[in-house]
């Protein structure tokens, strides 16, 4: 019951680079199939996240707060919130969304001129 919460976190710390730099490198005028993609997929890492425990708080907030795919500023913006509703649960301290900037660098650079998919 205890678990491993050294694992717990490292495996949080991990996805969340992750899943921000996802948020980052989405498209910044998607498709409706990009958008769709980035909805479905959300869905998806929140059923198969592999601490049940964190699956399943995770999809009841998203059932709270859908996510937002309409563009990357709103994908990002999105994604930094929902980390924050965790944040919260856990008594972390709030992240200030405003500063993301460049905060999740995919080292890509290279390939940001085309659309970033
Ligand atoms: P983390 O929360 O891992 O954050 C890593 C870094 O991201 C921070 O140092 C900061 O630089 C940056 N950051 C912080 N907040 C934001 C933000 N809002 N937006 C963008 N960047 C930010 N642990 C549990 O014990 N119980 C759970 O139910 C649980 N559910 C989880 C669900 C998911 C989907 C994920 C990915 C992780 C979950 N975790 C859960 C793990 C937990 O969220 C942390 O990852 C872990 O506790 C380590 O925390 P940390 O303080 O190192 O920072």
């Amino acid at each position: 019951k205890l678990g491993n919460a050294t694992a717990k976190a490292e495996l949080g710390r991990a996805t969340w680079k992750y899943f921000h730099t996802v948020m980052a490198r989405f498209p910044e005028k998607p498709t409706e199939d990009q958008q769709e993609a980035l909805r479905s997929y959300i869905h998806l890492f929140a059923r198969l996240y592999p601490c049940g425990e964190c699956a399943e708080h995770f999809q009841q907030h998203l059932t709270k707060y859908p996510p937002q795919v309409s563009s990357r500023k709103v994908a990002a913006g999105w994604g930094c919130f929902i980390h924050n509703e965790v944040n919260a649960m856990l008594d972390k301290p709030e992240f200030d969304c405003t500063n993301l900037g460049a905060f999740y660098d995919c080292g890509c650079a290279e390939d940001e001129e085309g659309e970033g998919e």
